[in-house]
């Protein structure tokens, strides 16, 4: 049984969740043991205890333990690539790509901590300075989802503990083994006890136990849903937040796109990671000049995508990540259908060589802005395809959601890049690119209903993990 991570020590309980290989059901990937409200409050009290002698260490020590945590993270890729897509479902080489992404997120924030991030001014007033310096925020709570099991809790603990903070993890419920694979990574590193805690379970019990223990900041990501009511409950309290939630992005194909290369920025934004981004690229919206070529050279690309086992090495497309989650996939499909768009390819649910939830992606043509398919994020292998009658009806189309995570336009004229990338209204533009794959050193998130307070990662991570003083100082 693999247990929580609470002040230094493995704590297991009466409970566990059997974390299961979606690519097949008979491979038992681990037992955790799931927290309870109880467990919680300790994580919490042992992230407050922690909190003064870790804020006093200095910025070399902790540089050091980042770094120690990004190598080992990036010398066991394989391994840790292999345990991902078996709990998650993304193909081994995506699953290899996102650890080694979350061990040069060590490595970036074990540079951050070194770096300075204050200001030193004059006054206005005569005789006197002015020091804006950053504090550490506190006890950060961290609450994930199940899409990129090592990626974002890394982007999130690496930023928190650069800069000071002690943490509480609450990885989803799907996706436990990586987060634990992290935990014993940073304990290993030389971390004292209590600075990071791991508490695995169930989010509906454990999430309100997180903010009634009392933390000082919580980053979350995942659903619309739940992170708009923890909202509410954060602004009760008192308590520093930052949402990222989903997406419905669009990709613009304009009349003069290179035609292979937008429908591989197709193809890659909506079916890669088995349309499981936030960044996925949900809707295509093509201009009248281009249309009837890009569907039918994309409908060929996306028939003949091999859905498979993700440790297989000819597979393309991973199993969906949950029963739950296919199940949901098929009603778009089915309302997609019954709304009136025409299916193309795909849709069904597939039964291969091992027992999985496993689906062909599907392509919809000749769907309205007003049908679920294109307005509700489906977080699965399900594009539609809009036809727009010339690129400002695209443009009016790529922006008529409530969401604003990432935006992307396949097009050869400048003019029209740099008026999409002005008028997007987006937190990310694409040109020529997927809507999908991000740095890790620049800024991530969205505006609209997709993100909520500062940007994650990059130098912008400093914004929510630290908190500004400023210092009056007559000479
Ligand atoms: P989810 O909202 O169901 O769960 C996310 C996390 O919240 C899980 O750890 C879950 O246990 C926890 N949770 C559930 N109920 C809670 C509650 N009442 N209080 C506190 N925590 C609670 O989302 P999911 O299905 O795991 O993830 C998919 C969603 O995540 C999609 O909407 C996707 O777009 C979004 N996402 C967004 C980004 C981004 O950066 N914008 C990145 C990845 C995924």
């Amino acid at each position: 049984m693999f247990c929580n991570l609470i002040d230094g020590q493995w704590r297991g309980s009466g409970h566990a969740i059997v974390n299961r290989n979606p690519s097949d059901l008979h491979d038992v990937v681990g037992e955790f043991a799931t927290a309870s409200a109880g467990d919680m409050r300790d994580a919490v009290a042992a992230a407050r205890a922690a909190l003064p002698g870790w804020r006093a260490t200095t910025v070399q020590q902790r540089a050091d333990i980042l770094d120690a945590a990004g190598s080992e993270i990036l010398a066991r890729k394989q391994e840790l690539g292999t345990l991902l897509a078996r709990e998650e479902g993304k193909t081994l080489a995506e699953a290899v790509g996102e650890v080694a992404r979350a061990g040069q997120i060590f490595k970036f924030f074990a540079g951050e901590a070194l770096r300075g991030h204050g200001e030193w001014l004059d006054s206005v007033r005569p005789g006197v300075e002015v020091a804006i310096s950053r504090e550490p925020v506190g006890v950060v709570g961290l609450i994930t989802p199940w899409n990129f099991p090592i990626a974002i809790p890394a982007w999130k603990a690496a930023p928190a503990l650069a800069f000071g903070n002690t943490v509480v993890l609450k990885p989803a419920e799907l996706v436990p083994a990586s987060s634990w694979a992290l935990a014993d990574i940073l304990q290993r590193a030389g971390l004292p006890d209590g600075v990071f805690n791991l508490v695995l379970g169930s989010g509906r019990v454990l999430g309100p136990a997180m903010l009634e223990a009392g933390i000082d900041a919580l980053s979350f990501t995942g659903s619309q849903a739940t992170g708009q009511a923890l909202a509410a409950d954060c602004a009760a309290r008192g308590i520093k937040l930052q949402l990222e939630m989903g997406g419905k992005n669009p990709l613009l194909v304009a009349d003069d796109a290179r035609l292979e290369q937008a429908v591989e920025c197709a193809i890659n934004g909506a079916f890669y990671s088995t349309g499981q981004r936030c960044t996925a690229s949900s809707r295509l919206i093509v201009c009248a000049g281009i249309y009837d070529a890009f569907v039918a050279r994309l409908a060929e690309r996306t028939a003949a995508l091999r859905v498979g086992h993700a440790l297989a090495p000819d597979t393309q497309i991973g199993p969906v990540a949950s029963e739950v989650q296919l199940a949901a996939n098929l009603r778009y499909v089915a309302q997609g259908q019954a709304e009136g768009a025409s299916l193309l390819c795909g849709g069904d649910a597939l039964q291969l060589a091992t027992p999985g939830y496993y689906q062909q992606p599907a392509l919809f043509a000749g769907c309205t802005a007003q049908m679920a398919i294109s307005r509700e994020e489906i977080f699965g292998p399900v594009a539609a395809v809009l036809r727009a009658d010339g690129y400002e009806h695209a443009l009016a189309l790529a922006n008529d959601t409530p969401y604003g995570l990432a935006a992307g336009i396949c097009t050869q004229s400048l003019a029209l890049a740099t008026h999409f990338r002005r008028h997007a209204e987006a937190g990310m533009v694409m040109v020529n690119l997927p809507t999908a794959g991000v740095d890790y050193h620049v800024p991530f998130g969205g505006r609209k209903g997709s993100s909520l307070g500062p940007r994650e990662q990059g130098r912008h991570a400093v914004e929510f993990y630290t908190t500004v003083k400023t210092a009056y100082l007559g000479l």
